[in-house]
C-alpha cells in the first residue's frame, strides 16, 4: 500500500460507483426499454405490411381480447369484424396463425365471403392503420424522448466522471506531493484514527522506530514506545489540551529501537468531523537531542563561570586560598584528581600550588620541563587536552612513561606577555568523554584569572621594591633641601642667619613695626682689632672667636630676637617689640659676655651700635645706617663700648656711648643701670 492510497479517502470510491450506476447503468436501461418498444413498434408495422391487415388484425384482437384488455375504439371495431367471421366462419376462426392461414386460403376460393370479408376488414384495417400508425408515432416520440433522456444523462454522466476523474487525479497528484514533502521531512509525521492508531507515519518515522516501507502500522499506537513520565503526560495533560483546543504542543520522550531516550518536541492536532467529532489526530514531532545537549552544555557553562566568578571575587579569600578553590573547581569540573599551577622558568618546571592526593606533584616538585605534559602547552602557548593517552601520540611523550598520566589538560600562564607557567589537570584513569570546547574555554579563563593574579602579585613586589627606594630617594631630598635651605638662610661658620636671611627679617619687621607701631630695634656688633688677633693667632683661631661670638650673641638674645651675621668680624641682633633701652641693655649684656668670655689666646672684645626704628626711617636700610654710624662712634670711642643713636637727633650728633660699664650720653659720662 502506498503512502497516497493509504491517506485517500474511500467515500470518493463510493461516489464514483453511484455515479457510474445512476449516470450509466440507467441510461443505458432507458435506452434498453426505449429500443425495445420501439422494436416491438417496427415489428407490428412490418406485420400489417408484410401479411395485410387481416392476419395482424386478427393475431392483435385476439391478443386482446384473451387478455380482457380494453383494445380502444380501432379494436372494438375489428373485434366486431371477428365475431362476425366467428359467426361465419366458425370452424376458421380459432385464434391461432394456422388456423387463420387455411381460413385464408379457403375464402380465397369463395368470391362473396372474401369481397365482404375482405371489404370489412378493409375498412376496419384502414382504421387499425391510422390507428396503429398513430400508436407508433406516438410510441416513437416516446422512444426519442426516453432516448434523449438516456442520451444526456449519459452525456452528464460521463462529464461529471471524467470531472471527477480528472479532479482525483489532481487530488491524487497533490496527495503525492505533499507525501513526498512529509516523506522528505526530518521531522517525525503521523497520521492516527480517533481511537489513536497510526494510518501514516512519514518515511523520517518509520526509519526512527525502525519500520520497513512494508510493515504493518495499524496495531501501533500513539503512546507507544513512550517513556513513563512522557505517556503520563500525553495522557493527563495533552489529550485534555488537544481535545479542548485543537492542538498541543510540548516535549516529550520515546525510547528509540536502540533504548535510548530521545527528547522529541511534539506538536499533536486534531481534525475533527462536521458534526464535532475527532476524525484523525495528526502528530508532529522534533528530535531535540541535539538541542537538548546544546542547553544542558550551555547550563553547565553557566554553572561552572556563575562558581569560578565566586571564587574569584569572594572577599574573604586570601589568593592562596583562592587558588585552591580554584584547583578544587578543576578537579570537579573535569573529572580528574589531580590539579596544580605550575611555574616554569629556563627549562625547569616547578609546582606552586598543588592538589594532588597521590603527592606525586605536590608544592615545590620540580624536573625539567620536557618531562612533563605542560611542555606540549609551553610550546604551543595553547590549552592542550588529551582524553586517552594511551590512545593517542601523547603515549610517545617522556612524560607518559614517567607518570602514566592517561587524561590531561592544560593552559598557559601568561604573566605581563611572559609564559610563565602553566595551570594543569590530570588523571591517571582515562577520560570516558574528549574534552569539550567548554572544557577548554573555562581552563582558558581560570588560567587568565590566575595569570592577572600572578601579574598583580609581581607588580605588588616591583611597587614594593620601588616605594623603598623612593622612600629612601625622598630621605635624602629632603636632607639635601634642609641643607640647601640652611645653607641658603645660614652661614657657614657661625651656623646663625646669614646676611641675606638678616635682609629678608629686617625688611619684615619694618614693616609689621610700622603697621602696628611697635618698636624695633637695632644691634650691630664688630669684633676689635680683629685683624690684628688673626695676625696674631691665624684665622683658625679668629674663626673660633667668630663662633664663640656668635653663640654668645645666641645666648644672650630672646626667642623673639634675630642674630645673624652682617659679613665678617660683625654680627647684628635684630629686637623686635623693643625700644632703645631694652637694647641697650642687651647690646650691653653682649658686650660684656663677649669681654668676659674665657678666651683662650687673649681677650677680646666688640663694639656695639644701636639703634631704634623711627617715622623718619624711610625702611631697614636706615635703621643699618643708623646702628653702623653708632657702631663707628662707639669704635672712635675707643672700641668695646655700646653707642645708642639718638634717632631724634641728627646722625652727625653726639651720641650716648657706654664704655667698659660706663654711658655716655652726648659728652656726659652717665653711669650704667644696676
Ligand atoms: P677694628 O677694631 O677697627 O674693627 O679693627 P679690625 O682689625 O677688627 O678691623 P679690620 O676691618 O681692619 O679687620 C677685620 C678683619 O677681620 C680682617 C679679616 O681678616 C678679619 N676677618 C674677616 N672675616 C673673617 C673670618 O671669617 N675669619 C677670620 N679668621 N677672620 C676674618
Ligand atoms: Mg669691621
Ligand atoms: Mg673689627
Amino acid at each position: 500500500m502506498t503512502a497516497t492510497e493509504k491517506l485517500s479517502g474511500t467515500h470518493r470510491y463510493h461516489v464514483l460507483s453511484w455515479l457510474v450506476i445512476a449516470g450509466v447503468i440507467v441510461p443505458v436501461l432507458l435506452l434498453a426499454c426505449a429500443l425495445h418498444q420501439n422494436r416491438r413498434a417496427a415489428h407490428q408495422f412490418e406485420d400489417v405490411n408484410r401479411s395485410g391487415s387481416l392476419r395482424y388484425r386478427s393475431y392483435r384482437v385476439a391478443e386482446l381480447m384473451d387478455h380482457g384488455e380494453d383494445p380502444g375504439p380501432e379494436l372494438q371495431e375489428m373485434a366486431a369484424v371477428r365475431e362476425s367471421l366467428r359467426a361465419a366462419y366458425p370452424q376458421a376462426v380459432a385464434g391461432t396463425d394456422s388456423s387463420w392461414q387455411q381460413f385464408s386460403n379457403r375464402i380465397s376460393t369463395d368470391g362473396y365471403a372474401e369481397w365482404e370479408t375482405t371489404t370489412r376488414m378493409a375498412q376496419a384495417s384502414d382504421h387499425l392503420t391510422a390507428a396503429i400508425e398513430a400508436q407508433a408515432q406516438s410510441q416513437e416520440k416516446r422512444v426519442s424522448l426516453l432516448l434523449g433522456i438516456g442520451l444526456l444523462g449519459l452525456a452528464v454522466s460521463l462529464l461529471g466522471t471524467s470531472r471527477l476523474l480528472c479532479n482525483l487525479r489532481l487530488s491524487r497528484e497533490r496527495q503525492s506531493r505533499l507525501t513526498a514533502i512529509l516523506d522528505a521531512s526530518t521531522d517525525l509525521i503521523s497520521l492516527a484514527d480517533a481511537s489513536g492508531h497510526y494510518s501514516y507515519l512519514n518515511d523520517a518515522f518509520r526509519k526512527f522506530l525502525t519500520l520497513d516501507d512494508n510493515a504493518d502500522i495499524a496495531p501501533l499506537h500513539v503512546l507507544d514506545g513512550h517513556v513513563p513520565w512522557s505517556r503520563e503526560r500525553l495522557q493527563y495533560e495533552a489529550w485534555p489540551a488537544v481535545l479542548r483546543d485543537g492542538f498541543w504542543q510540548g516535549e516529550v520522550a520515546i525510547r528509540s529501537g536502540d533504548n535510548r531516550e530521545i527528547p522529541l518536541s511534539l506538536l499533536l492536532l486534531t481534525h475533527r468531523a462536521e458534526d464535532g467529532s475527532v476524525k484523525y489526530l495528526s502528530t508532529i514531532a522534533r528530535d531535540i537531542t541535539d538541542r537538548k545537549t546544546a542547553e544542558d552544555a550551555l547550563r553547565r557553562s553557566e554553572a561552572r563561570l556563575r562558581r569560578l566568578h565566586e571564587v574569584t571575587t569572594a572577599r574573604a579569600l586570601t589568593l592562596a586560598e583562592k587558588m585552591e578553590s580554584i584547583l578544587h573547581l578543576g578537579q570537579e569540573f573535569f573529572g580528574l584528581e589531580v590539579g596544580f599551577v605550575a611555574q616554569v622558568e629556563a627549562g625547569k618546571f616547578t609546582v606552586l600550588h598543588s592538589l594532588d592526593p597521590n603527592y606525586l606533584h605536590s608544592s615545590g616538585f620540580t624536573c625539567d620541563l620536557p618531562q612533563t605534559y605542560c611542555s606540549r602547552v609551553i610550546a604551543s602557548g595553547e590549552v592542550q587536552a588529551v582524553a586517552c593517552a594511551s590512545a593517542s601520540d601523547w603515549r610517545d611523550l617522556p612524560a607518559y612513561s614517567l607518570f602514566g598520566l592517561e587524561a590531561y589538560i592544560g593552559a598557559p600562564l601568561w604573566v605581563n606577555d611572559v609564559l610563565a607557567g602553566t595551570l594543569c589537570f590530570s588523571s591517571k584513569a582515562s577520560r570516558p568523554e574528549e574534552f569539550a570546547d567548554s572544557d577548554l574555554e573555562i581552563l582558558r579563563l581560570m588560567a587568565q584569572w590566575i595569570s592577572g593574579e600572578m601579574a598583580r602579585e609581581e607588580d605588588g613586589k616591583r611597587i614594593e621594591a620601588y616605594s623603598v627606594v623612593l622612600k629612601f630617594q625622598m630621605v635624602e631630598l629632603e636632607k639635601a633641601n634642609f641643607e640647601l635651605a640652611t645653607l641658603a638662610t645660614q652661614d657657614g661658620l657661625t651656623g646663625i642667619l646669614n646676611h641675606r636671611t638678616f635682609q629678608e627679617r629686617l625688611s619684615e619687621e619694618v614693616l609689621r613695626a610700622a603697621r602696628y607701631g611697635t618698636p624695633l630695634s637695632l644691634v650691630m656688633l664688630d669684633v676689635d682689632s680683629f685683624k690684628h688677633y688673626n695676625d696674631s693667632f691665624g684665622h683658625p683661631a679668629g674663626d673660633i672667636v667668630l663662633r664663640a661670638v656668635a653663640n654668645l650673641l645666641g645666648e644672650n638674645a630672646r626667642e623673639t630676637d634675630m642674630v645673624a651675621r652682617y659679613g665678617g668680624e660683625e654680627f647684628v641682633l635684630l629686637l623686635p617689640q623693643t625700644d632703645s633701652r631694652g637694647a641697650e641693655t642687651i647690646a650691653e649684656r653682649v658686650r660684656r659676655a663677649i669681654e668676659l668670655a674665657p678666651w683662650p689666646q687673649r681677650c677680646v672684645t666688640a663694639s656695639l651700635g644701636v639703634a631704634v626704628l623711627t617715622p623718619a626711617m624711610k625702611d631697614g636700610g636706615d635703621l643699618i645706617a643708623a646702628a653702623d654710624t653708632a657702631l663707628y662712634r662707639s669704635k672712635s670711642g675707643g672700641r668695646n663700648r655700646v653707642t645708642v643713636a639718638d634717632s631724634a637727633i641728627p646722625a652727625d650728633t653726639p651720641l650716648r656711648v657706654l664704655q667698659a660699664g660706663h654711658f655716655e650720653a652726648g659728652s656726659a659720662a652717665v653711669k650704667p643701670p644696676g
